[in-house]
C-alpha cells in the first residue's frame, strides 16, 4: 500500500477552521519541511499510529518526555489508579513531596522545588526570582537556545557579543526585549567581554547546557566552567533550563555529566511522565525567597496536580533502575552508527551529534557548535531525508534544528528499521544533491 496522510490532510485543513495554522504548537505544522503532519490516533511503546493507517517508529517522543515509551504499562496503571481519586483539588498532596524528593534525589543542587505546568513557566518563573533575588534586571540567554514562549526569552538578537536584543516576535514590548542580552553559545570570550561592561546589571545567565533546540549542539570542553566562574564572580545567578536534558541525558541531567552546580535548574518534559509539567528548583536560601516562603510572587492553580505527579512518579521510578541511561545511551550509538555508515556508503557529509538518548544530524561538512553554523546545515537536504523517512514509517522531529529522543522502548528492530529506512533516505538525498 502506497504511503498515503489524505485523511490527516483533510482533518488538518478542518483544524485550520478553528485552531490557528492548525495547531497548538507551531513546529507540528511541518510548516519547515512542507507537506502534511500526520493525525495521530494512538501510541504505544515506540510507535505512533495516525487516522490514516500508518505506523510510524517515532523519534520525537511528544518532543523529549517519552523517555520509557507511549502509553507505558507501569505508567498507564498509576493514572487510572489516581484517576478514581479526583483529578484535582487544589490542596497539598503527599505526591508533590514524593516527587520532589525523586527530582533532588537525582540533581541534588535542586535542595528545593517548585511544581508549575509547563517548561515556560518554569524559565518565566526562575527569571524573575533572579531577579528579586540579586534586585539586578538584566538577562543573558544564547542565540538558538529555546527556554519557552514568554518576552523576556523570546528574543535572539544578532550574533556577536553584547547585542541588545530585538524582539523575535510582535507583541514583546522593546522594553522587556532589552533586558535580554545575548551571545552565542559556547563563546566563552563574548560572555566574558559581555559581562565586562554590565557585569553589574546581570541578574542571571539561563542557558541550555546542552542545546537541543537548534538541532543538538554540544558544549566545548570547558566552556560551561567558564559560564559558571563567570556568574559567580559578578555575582549573577547561572539558570541551567534542562527542561529537554534533565533526566533525558542521563540521570541526574547535564549537570552532573559536566560537573556544573547551576543556581537554579529548571525542568520539564520527562518529569511529567507525558502529562503537562514544569518544576524550577535549586540552592534553599534562593528558592525561599518564593511565595510564600519569600516575596516574590508565583502561583499556579493546577500546579502539582495529582495526575502529573502520578505520572512523573512512575516514570522516575522505572528510570531509575540500573543500568537504564547505559543502555539507553548504547542504543542510541547504536542507532548513530548505523545511520552514519549508511550516509558515508552513499559518501554524503554530515555532522553526527550524540548524548545520552538525544542524537542528531546536521547535512554538511562544517562543525556545528552554535546557532549560526547550525543553522548553515543543508536544509533542503534535511527536508528530502525527513520525507524518506517518514514515507517508510519512521517519525522525526520535522525541523533540521531538531533532535531524535530514543525511548527504552525501542527495539533492535527498530533500530535496524531505521537504518534500513535511513539507507533508502540518503540515496534521496545524494539524488536531490546532484539535481540540485
Ligand atoms: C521544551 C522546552 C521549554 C519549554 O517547555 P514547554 O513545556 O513547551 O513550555 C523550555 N526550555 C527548553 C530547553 C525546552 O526544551
Amino acid at each position: 500500500m502506497a504511503f498515503s496522510l489524505d485523511k490527516s490532510a483533510r482533518d488538518f485543513a478542518e483544524a485550520k477552521q478553528y485552531i490557528p495554522g492548525g495547531v497548538n504548537s507551531p513546529v507540528r505544522s511541518f510548516r519547515s519541511v512542507g507537506g502534511t503532519p500526520p493525525f495521530i490516533a494512538a501510541a504505544r511503546g515506540s510507535k505512533l499510529y495516525d487516522i490514516d493507517g500508518n505506523t510510524y517508529i517515532d523519534y520525537v517522543g511528544s518532543w523529549g518526555p517519552m523517555i520509557v515509551g507511549h502509553a507505558c504499562p507501569a505508567v498507564t496503571e498509576a493514572l487510572r489508579d489516581a484517576i478514581g481519586r479526583g483529578t484535582s483539588y487544589g490542596a497539598p498532596t503527599l505526591l508533590e513531596t514524593e516527587l520532589a524528593k525523586l527530582i533532588r534525589a537525582a540533581v541534588p543542587s535542586m535542595a528545593l522545588v517548585r511544581f508549575v505546568n509547563s517548561g515556560t513557566e518554569a524559565t518565566m518563573s526562575a527569571l524573575r526570582l533572579a531577579r528579586g533575588y540579586t534586585k539586578r534586571n538584566k538577562i543573558v540567554k544564547c542565540a538558538g537556545c529555546y527556554h519557552g514562549h514568554h518576552d523576556s526569552l523570546l528574543t535572539k538578537a544578532g550574533s556577536g557579543a553584547a547585542t541588545l536584543g530585538i524582539p523575535d516576535s510582535p507583541g514583546v514590548p522593546e522594553s522587556v526585549a532589552a533586558a535580554t542580552l545575548t551571545v552565542n553559545y559556547n563563546d566563552a570570550a563574548g560572555l566574558t567581554e559581555l559581562f565586562r561592561c554590565h557585569g553589574g546589571d546581570i541578574a542571571a545567565v539561563i542557558i541550555e547546557p546542552v542545546p537541543g533546540n537548534m538541532g543538538l549542539v554540544l558544549p566545548r570542553d570547558g566552556y560551561l566552567q567558564t559560564v559558571r566562574d563567570i556568574t559567580k564572580e559578578y555575582g549573577a545567578l547561572l539558570i541551567f533550563d534542562e527542561v529537554m536534558s534533565g533526566f533525558r541525558v542521563g540521570h541526574g541531567g547535564a549537570q552532573a555529566i559536566f560537573g556544573i552546580t547551576p543556581d537554579i535548574t529548571c525542568l520539564g518534559k520527562v518529569i511529567g511522565g507525558g502529562l503537562p509539567v514544569g518544576a524550577y528548583g535549586g540552592r534553599r536560601e534562593i528558592m525561599e525567597h518564593v511565595a510564600p516562603a519569600g516575596p516574590v510572587y508565583q502561583a499556579g492553580t493546577l500546579s502539582g496536580n495529582p495526575l502529573v505527579m502520578t505520572a512523573g512518579i512512575a516514570t522516575l521510578g522505572i528510570i531509575q533502575t540500573p543500568g537504564f541511561y547505559e543502555s539507553l545511551t548504547e542504543k542510541t550509538a547504536r542507532l548513530c552508527a548505523g545511520v552514519r555508515e549508511q550516509a558515508e556508503k552513499r559518501g554524503l557529509a554530515l555532522q553526527y551529534h550524540q548524548i545520552g538518548s538525544m542524537f542528531c544530524l546536521f547535512f554538511g561538512n562544517r562543525p556545528v557548535y552554535d546557532y549560526d553554523s547550525a543553522r548553515e546545515a543543508d536544509v533542503g537536504a534535511f527536508n528530502t531525508y525527513f520525507h524518506a523517512m517518514l514515507a517508510q514509517g519512521i517519525n522525526l522531529a520535522p525541523s533540521p534544528l531538531e533532535t531524535v529522543f530514543m525511548s527504552s522502548a525501542h527495539s533492535d528492530e527498530d533500530i535496524a528499521a531505521t537504518v534500513a529506512a535511513s539507507k533508502v533516505a540518503f540515496a534521496s538525498v545524494a539524488e536531490y544533491l546532484k539535481r540540485r
